[in-house]
């Protein structure tokens, strides 16, 4: 599905959304779902006219394993740059566990949780390339770091197009928009202030890292969530 001119949707990834931006040469594949969907972003992109080797970069909103699962597979079959923030490259590239939130049993729950990335889910980590940090330039699109979920999370948000993709910084489930789980959040103060950053922005189209996009409007959508925290 086409969110906006050249902005794709990978609808064949039920679980966690893929997007596939295609600007002039460029070709971007934001996020990298679960392990195992590598092969349907290669149809998804077959079906737009390109081959794997066109994907230029790899730009990942956040090091979890819904978003990185098949980040080595797309990297090794394309030759992508994989780009992230600084934060959360430690976790892209295997070498720190992933942080939870308050748990009951926390440090129990985080060690299952982690033994399952690398055991149950068999994450394969990959060298980043490019590491980005709060208001560096990828062609145009400016990234904003939205620490919370993870340290290291981040939004891809292009002014002139009006156009922001912010990962697990907000999720849009149901009709509703919402701030991250706490119990998957390392810090909900941050994630809260991240959603009020999210809302300065200035744009009318956002996408999700779960849930439809919404398409219209959809700053004055944040704003009343920003309002209500
Ligand atoms: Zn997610």
């Amino acid at each position: 599905m086409e969110v906006a001119p050249g902005l794709h949707w990978v609808d064949r990834i039920w679980d966690t959304k893929v997007y596939v931006l295609i600007e002039g040469e460029r070709v971007v594949v934001i996020d990298a779902a679960m392990p195992g969907r590598a092969q349907a972003v290669w149809r998804f992109l077959a079906s737009l006219g390109y081959p794997p080797e066109a994907v230029d970069e790899i730009w990942i909103t956040h090091a979890d394993i819904d978003h990185m699962g098949s980040v080595a597979a797309l990297k090794a079959r394309s030759g992508a740059q994989v780009v992230i923030h600084r934060a959360d490259v430690p976790l892209l590239e295997g070498t720190a566990d992933r942080e939870l939130g308050p748990l009951p049993l926390a440090r129990a729950g985080q060690q299952l949780f982690n033994w399952a990335i690398r055991h149950l889910f068999r994450f394969k980590p990959v060298t980043v390339d490019h590491v980005v940090e709060d208001g560096d330039d990828l062609g145009g699109w400016q990234v904003v770091h939205t620490p919370g979920h993870t340290a290291g999370s981040a939004c891809f948000y292009h002014a002139e197009r009006e156009l922001v993709v912010v990962g697990d910084a907000l999720n849009h489930h149901g009709g509703r928009l919402g701030a991250p789980p706490p119990l998957f959040s390392i810090d909900m103060d941050q994630a809260y202030t991240s959603v009020k950053k999210i809302a300065a922005l200035d744009f009318e189209i956002c996408c999700f890292g779960h849930g439809p996009p919404l398409a219209e409007r959809a700053r004055e959508r944040v704003q009343a969530l920003a309002d209500s925290l």
